[in-house]
């Protein structure tokens, strides 16, 4: 027997909603995910008009749905929103310049402009550089730090006033995960929040706080978005792969592990 909708009842339920568990057709799954990340903006206030914000962008799953959400609700709901996709070249071949010739088709598809900050500009060495010196550990704790500043530095020098990243529900729960582990308190209150300010005082904000990844993987493939689906050369042995292990394996058990909120 054919299943339909749960939401209009109407159509044939092609998907699951991970997020809900409920059964629903393509057209409500576009929707849900999209009034609920409007929604996420709204209630918390994330811009205001005349903003001039920058998507930080790796060509990865997220930040393409990210810069794909971002000029799909600023038109349609008229946040008045002035755009941009930023990138960060951290210097790995094989991974980066790859995913970067991702990220330049998107700015055709979504006709926006680009930056490209370097770390050989930025810095004058890469990571391919600093691993040939130190070998593979701990490169993503070290990395993370200068890309987070190196997006800072292309902000200022795209002039913009807000950053929008890509971190999902799910890159938070493992976040809380590990600094829950490593026991760094500071960081666990900091790491949930939806809005911070780097030194350069420039806000970021992360609109997907609340959407699960698994539903960024299923809007992509529908949507069928241009990404890029590689995992950085430099990440498997990083410690967060260990939070992404348990988590998998709690939200095995119980779906809403990663929110801790029951839906209906
Ligand atoms: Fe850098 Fe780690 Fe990200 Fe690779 S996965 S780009 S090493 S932070």
């Amino acid at each position: 027997m054919v299943k339909l909708c749960g939401i209009c009842e109407n159509e044939r339920a092609i998907l699951k909603r991970p997020k809900t568990a409920q059964q629903i057709c393509k057209t409500c799954f576009y929707h849900v995910f999209e009034t609920e990340i409007h929604h996420t903006i709204i209630d918390n206030n994330l811009f205001k008009r005349g903003d001039r914000v920058a998507i930080a962008a790796s060509g990865g799953k997220d930040s393409t749905v990210l810069a794909h959400i971002m000029k799909t609700l600023n038109e349609r709901h008229n946040y008045g929103l002035d755009l941009s996709l930023l990138s960060v070249d951290e210097g790995i071949t094989g991974y980066r310049d790859d995913s970067l010739e991702t990220v330049k088709r998107n700015q055709q598809q979504y006709e926006l402009p680009l930056k490209i900050v370097s770390y050989q500009e930025l810095y004058n060495w890469s990571m391919d550089d600093i691993v040939k010196e130190v070998g593979l550990k701990n490169n993503c704790t070290f990395c993370g730090v200068f890309r987070r500043q190196a997006l800072d530095r292309g902000a200022v020098m795209l002039g913009v006033d807000h950053i929008v990243t890509g971190h999902n529900a799910d890159d938070i729960a493992e976040t809380v995960l590990m600094n829950i582990l490593r026991g760094d308190v500071a960081r666990l209150q900091r790491c949930t929040e939806i809005v911070t300010a780097g030194e350069s005082m420039i806000r970021r904000s992360k609109p997907f706080k609340y959407t699960y990844e698994k539903e960024i993987v299923m809007y992509a493939y529908f949507k069928k978005l241009d990404y890029f689906s590689t995992e950085c050369i430099y990440s498997p042995n990083a410690y967060r792969g260990h939070a992404r292990i348990f988590l998998k394996d709690l939200e095995a058990v119980r779906p809403s592990a990663i929110i801790g909120k029951q839906f209906p």
